[in-house]
């Protein structure tokens, strides 16, 4: 199946949810980077979220970044999505494995990959300021963290549920959540009832696995109490969206002298891109004669 989001409201619009299924992006994702297996969980996850809170975007122009902050170079990655769902992402330390046993005295494979550190959300709405929001990873939980972000930083009750299934070869097999956010006003009885499904609720990949289509996971057994309608689809991709333009803007930022080392001693400056790895090189007529 094609990866998709979902989107809509439940309960007379007293909630907003979006469902994905992103195995595909999330494969992809793996190839690029080459990430090791608990990366794979990891950068995953990110990516189902970012997926996610793409489609609550509300403008055309509006790019959200969602980034880490860790003790640990292997918790540091970069995921970054537009109102389209084109998404790319990065992690720092793309191959990394924890030892097991590291894993089993760290707990989550999320909180030892990802160490101590934060969560950043940076919202540019083409504003002048975008807007940021930052919380501590405390919860071992990539969900559960962003879950704290949301009721934080932008004070919404939200849900959250991501998951990646990998198999014995390394390859993902469904990768895939939902963000429920409650609106302004909402009852106390919807809380109730959809806590209630939220905690019955099992792993969502196990759901994918069975071959249930998005619109059967909220119909079915999300929101089968709370009359869910459904306000259409996206279908996102991984796209990374770097030009040789751009990233000569960037290999200009180099300090001159720096420049002028490297050009003597190679004969070009290379760039890669860390979201595709795509490399670029620049020799010294694109630097002009600055
Ligand atoms: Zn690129």
């Amino acid at each position: 199946m094609p990866d998709r989001i979902i989107r809509g409201t439940a309960d007379k619009g007293e909630i907003r949810f979006f469902l994905t299924d992103c195995t595909e992006i999330v494969q992809k994702t793996t190839e690029i980077h080459k990430l090791s297996v608990s990366n794979s969980y990891v950068l995953g996850k990110f990516i189902c979220a970012g997926l996610l809170m793409s489609a609550g975007l509300k403008s055309e122009n509006d790019v959200l970044t969602i980034s880490t902050t860790s003790d640990k170079i292997s918790g540091r990655m970069v995921v970054t999505v537009n109102s389209r769902s084109e998404i790319k992402a990065y992690m720092f330390n793309p191959e990394y494995e924890p030892d097991p046993a590291s894993e089993k005295s760290g707990g989550s494979i999320d909180s030892v990959v990802l160490g101590k550190g934060t969560i950043n959300v940076i919202k540019d709405m083409g504003l002048k300021a975008p807007y940021a929001g930052q919380v501590e990873m405390k919860y071992g939980s990539v969900a559960g963290d962003l879950v704290h972000y949301f009721a934080v930083s932008e004070q919404i009750p939200t849900s959250i549920s991501l998951g990646v299934l990998i198999d014995d070869s390394g390859k993902v097999q469904k990768a895939g959540g939902f963000l429920l956010q409650m609106m302004p006003g909402h009852s106390e009885d919807t809380v109730r009832v959809l806590e209630k499904s939220i905690y019955s609720f099992p792993n969502f990949t196990d759901v994918l696995d069975m071959n249930y289509d998005l619109e059967k996971i909220a119909s079915d057994i999300l929101l089968k109490d709370l009359g869910p309608v459904f306000k259409g689809e996206i279908i996102p991709r991984y796209k990374c969206g770097c030009s040789r333009k751009k990233m000569q803007t960037a290999a200009q930022t180099l300090e001159k002298k720096e420049i002028k080392e490297i050009l003597e001693k190679d004969g070009y400056v290379e760039v890669k891109c860390h979201f595709c790895n795509r490399k670029y090189r620049f020799t010294e007529k694109d630097f002009g004669k600055n």
